[in-house]
């Protein structure tokens, strides 16, 4: 009976024989999650519509599906940064040495003479920039 009623003011409404039914919310939209009303909603695919007061906890529940893309996405930020900066002293040092040595060894056993030769430059480069390295080397010499 009801939906013979709506089908029915629905027509009049169009024939504009009754005047639609005013807007509750004065054409403000209404927040799928809290109900609402907001002049600003955030509207997904989904068609879920997200007040801003419930954006921050409706976009924090779904992020850790996304937390491997993210940082596929932004990889130069988290390895080089977020994950190495926080990273113990020891543990840099260990994962540089083992990278930086098994390229060289790499470099040794491929028979790259001017890649071992870039490795062994910078090397030498490293100890000739110290201001140390006279004394080092002279206490070296006995
Ligand atoms: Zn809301």
């Amino acid at each position: 009976m009801a939906l013979i009623y709506d089908a029915w003011t629905a027509a009049q409404e169009d024939r504009g024989l009754i005047p639609p039914p005013e807007d509750p919310f004065n054409g403000l939209e209404v927040c799928s999650l809290c109900g609402g009303s907001s002049p600003e909603l955030t509207v997904f695919r989904d068609g879920l519509a997200v007040c801003e007061d419930c954006l921050h906890d409706y976009l924090r529940a779904q992020a850790d599906r996304f937390t491997t893309q993210y940082i596929d996405d932004n990889q130069a930020r988290f390895y080089l940064t977020f994950w190495w900066d926080n990273l113990p002293q020891q543990e840099r040092l260990a994962i540089a040495k083992r990278e930086y040595c098994k390229q060289r060894q790499l470099l040794a056993q491929a028979g790259d003479v001017a890649g071992l030769k870039d490795y062994l430059d910078c090397e030498q480069d490293f100890m000739m920039d110290a201001e140390d390295w006279m004394d080092y080397v002279k206490d070296k010499l006995g």
